[in-house]
């Protein structure tokens, strides 16, 4: 395995600047949104939900296993650390997860979900995506419906991993996106390139009318 550890103070420093800088851009409103960090091969570090992610202490982290079950006694993990887990259980090279509600990704997953998917095409940013490498490649974004059952989500996002679907991202309904990478910064890259994609796609549909 090609992880190497972090410790807990780090990760959860790290996460609390990205956290700082995704607040500011308005991704991470109303205390939503959840960031993770793998620790090692068999615990991650996250975010503890209903914090306000702009202002993200160490106290605001608690590691839990790839189960999603609390290894710091009195935190308690919030229902949405079962789809970090999942993406760390599944991608022994993932090292970080990041899960976003800003306004791009809340409108163009209700405006896709009757579509299952926002498909991306012809954009030169595809290459911010690990495994995209040139500008003519295409990205399926899979559009999932909202729920509060994170396990039928966690099967329906493996169902699509099992069927080998190349994706770095995934939306949920009227909710936010998920994307993960290697490392905290390749995550952070395809956050961004998503967000962007998105927001081309939304302007699109405005100019063709
Ligand atoms: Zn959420």
């Amino acid at each position: 395995m090609s992880v190497s550890a972090i410790d807990f103070e780090s990760a959860a420093r790290a996460l609390a600047d990205t956290g700082r800088d995704l607040a500011a851009r308005g991704w991470t409103p109303a205390t939503s949104s959840n960031f993770s960090m793998r620790l090692d091969e068999s615990s991650c570090a996250i975010t503890i939900s209903g914090r306000d992610k702009g202002r993200l202490g160490v106290d605001d982290f608690m590691r839990v296993d790839l189960d999603g079950r609390a290894l710091d006694p009195g935190k308690k993990p919030s229902a949405e650390t079962l789809l970090h887990t999942q993406l760390y259980r599944r991608f022994p090279e993932a090292g970080a997860v990041l899960h976003t509600h800003s306004l791009v990704q809340t409108v163009a997953s209700r405006l896709f979900e009757a579509d299952g998917f926002v498909e991306l095409a012809g954009y030169e940013l595809l290459k911010a995506f690990r495994g995209f490498e040139t500008h003519d490649a295409m990205m399926r974004v899979p559009v999932f419906p909202n729920t509060q059952d994170m396990g039928e989500l966690s099967h329906a996002v493996d169902s699509l991993f099992d069927a080998e679907v190349p994706m770095q991202a995934y939306l949920i309904s009227g909710h936010g996106v998920y994307t993960w990478g290697r490392d905290l910064a390749e995550t952070r890259r395809h956050l961004e390139a998503i967000e962007f994609l998105l927001a081309c796609e939304l302007e699109l549909r405005r100019h063709r009318r």
